[in-house]
């Protein structure tokens, strides 16, 4: 089985500072939902990882984050592209969780539910944090410039075998070995 793991905000949807706290607030990045939907025809089972602490922090509730997903579930189906499941961690940093990136653990739930080893998984963030949980896993890391990944690119300190990439469809042209721009490695 072909899988990929996926942050959600600044990889699928724009992100903000101010967190996705609504339906409304969830607005996808152009080209990122036709780009599961390639990797979907390709074989690969998408999974979504994301640390939501705008829960912990009383930001939004769950009910607003089954909502926020139903949206992006439906967004996707309308060009055909499908989200296999979404793992979301719900606390802050202070609660010191197993969950919360870049600890690996929602990581190593995905290889238990999946019961997939992640060596060589492509794992896609724009933070830090992101490919730090997956690097621990063996997973591939790939930085995307959209949503923090400008500012996550500025401040370097990217684990090794790191590529980086405009956006979730330049990492999809690169799997699928279409690439239209050069990769660089660091
Ligand atoms: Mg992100
Ligand atoms: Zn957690």
């Amino acid at each position: 089985m072909k899988l990929i793991i996926l942050d959600r905000d600044g990889v699928i949807n724009h992100d903000s500072d101010e967190f996705i706290k609504s339906p409304a607030e969830w607005i996808p990045i152009p080209g990122s939902l036709e780009a599961i939907a390639r990797l979907n025809q390709a074989g690969y089972r998408v999974v979504v990882a994301t640390n939501q602490s705008g829960i912990a922090r009383g930001l939004f509730d769950m009910i607003t984050l089954n909502a926020i997903h139903q949206k992006m579930h439906a967004a996707a189906q309308l060009v055909g592209a499908d989200i296999d499941a979404i793992f979301f961690c719900p606390h802050s940093a202070d609660d010191n969780c197993d969950c919360r990136k870049p600890k690996p653990g929602m990581l190593q739930e995905i290889s238990r539910r999946f019961e997939v080893n992640l060596k060589g998984v492509p794992n896609v963030g724009d933070s830090l944090r992101d490919l730090q949980a997956g690097y621990a896993t063996g997973s591939t890391p790939y930085l995307v410039l959209t949503g923090k990944g400008e500012r996550t690119r500025a401040k370097g300190g990217l684990p090794p075998g790191t590529t980086i990439h405009a956006n979730l469809a330049a990492v999809v042209d690169h799997l699928l070995k279409t690439p239209t721009k050069p990769s660089i490695a660091v």
